[in-house]
């Protein structure tokens, strides 16, 4: 393809925030991408500045009911060694990740029944009433629509719950027949109807993905439009069915990013600790391709190595506080600043 014929896909899906599955094709497989980039940064700039927000990630439990392919914390994986924190685990997290500069906290665990939902709005009310300033995400998978109506009423503010694939064919070879498409979508459709800010999302890499599936990803994600959207790149972990396929590249989970941020301008787009474990500079390389959300993790050092969703994540044996001095760094260099507020979604 000609440079001008990259240019004018580019605008033309800025202009008209859509895209076709050939344009798909062309951008995720076309030579010079600098222009997607450009434009991407440019518009991640015109909605949110040279800010970046950041979450403190607490991943309280690897416990999990499912058995996603994928996933290291899965139900049958026999070799990890399973952690629970309790509520004072979980309030200690918050005072650092506070005194640090964190205005969000993720609660992001497995599907772990032995926090009951009393026991997750008992957490959640002892959060918001100590942290007034704060926004609480949850990430603890496919509940009922009333377990999601207590959390919201508890003080829940935001809800990720990656849809993976889009493609019925797909989230078939991915996860095990107990686990449904249309359930994981009506769950995000009913998060949303409550009044959370949802996050969707999905891995790029994944056993089985194709241009077609991604197209039918993005094509989700515009009727969702959802708050946020996590993609990172799918990473083997040894201990699973998938442990000896091929990990998604930083080069395809770039172009995503940026073909989001075009589709979706205003949308909150982490640069994943995913994309910065297959790559030294990974983070970085998301936050110029128009993601504005890092999201380090705050989890008590001694448990960090055990939510091995994948293999070799990153800083699972640094405190949180050598984490963010690291972080603070590395986005001045960009251009771009932290910022201690909530970062909420800007835009209806
Ligand atoms: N139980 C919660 C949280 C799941 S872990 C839920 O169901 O939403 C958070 C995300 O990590 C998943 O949604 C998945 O997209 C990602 N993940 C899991 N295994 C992975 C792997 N091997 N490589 C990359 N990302 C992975």
């Amino acid at each position: 393809m000609t440079g001008d014929g990259f240019i004018s896909i580019v605008e033309a899906i800025e202009t008209k925030q859509n895209i076709t599955r050939e344009q798909l094709e062309l951008l995720l497989t076309g030579q010079e991408n600098d222009y997607l980039m450009e434009r991407a940064t440019a518009v991640r700039q015109r909605v949110y500045g040279k800010d970046v927000y950041i979450r403190g990630l607490i991943e309280f439990t690897n416990y999990c009911r499912n058995n996603c392919y994928y996933c290291g914390i899965r139900r049958d994986n026999k070799k990890i060694h399973r952690y629970r924190l309790d509520k004072a685990g979980i309030m200690a997290c918050c005072g650092e990740g506070y005194r640090l500069g964190f205005r969000t906290f993720v609660l992001q665990g497995g599907e772990d029944g032995f926090y009951t939902d009393d026991i997750i709005c008992d957490l959640l009310e002892s959060i918001k009433s100590q942290y007034s300033d704060c926004a609480v995400t949850l990430s603890i998978g496919e509940k009922s629509r009333a377990s999601y109506e207590h959390y919201y009423r508890a003080g829940a503010d935001r809800y990720l719950l990656r849809h993976e694939t889009a493609n019925e064919a797909h989230y078939g070879k991915l996860h095990p027949a107990e686990l449904s498409l249309s359930h994981r979508k009506e769950c995000l459709y009913n998060l949303k109807e409550i009044g959370f800010q949802v996050g969707a999302g999905f891995m790029v890499g994944s056993p089985g993905q194709t241009v077609d599936t991604l197209y039918e990803d993005l094509q989700f994600l515009r009727e969702l439009n959802p708050h946020m959207v996590g993609i990172g790149p799918f990473i083997p972990q040894q201990d699973t069915p998938f442990g000896d396929k091929t990990a998604g590249t930083v080069e395809m989970t770039v172009r995503l990013l940026a073909i989001i941020r075009l589709l979706l301008p205003q949308v909150l787009l982490p640069a994943t600790t995913a994309l910065g474990t297959i790559d030294p500079v990974g983070r970085e390389k998301g936050l110029m391709a128009g993601a504005n959300v890092v999201m380090p993790n705050l989890s008590p050092k001694g448990v960090r190595d055990k939510y091995a969703l994948y293999d070799k994540k990153i800083c699972t044996g640094e405190e949180a506080a050598e984490c963010i001095v690291c972080l603070k760094n590395r986005v001045d260099k960009l251009g771009y600043s932290i910022v201690c507020d909530r970062g909420d979604y800007i835009g209806g």
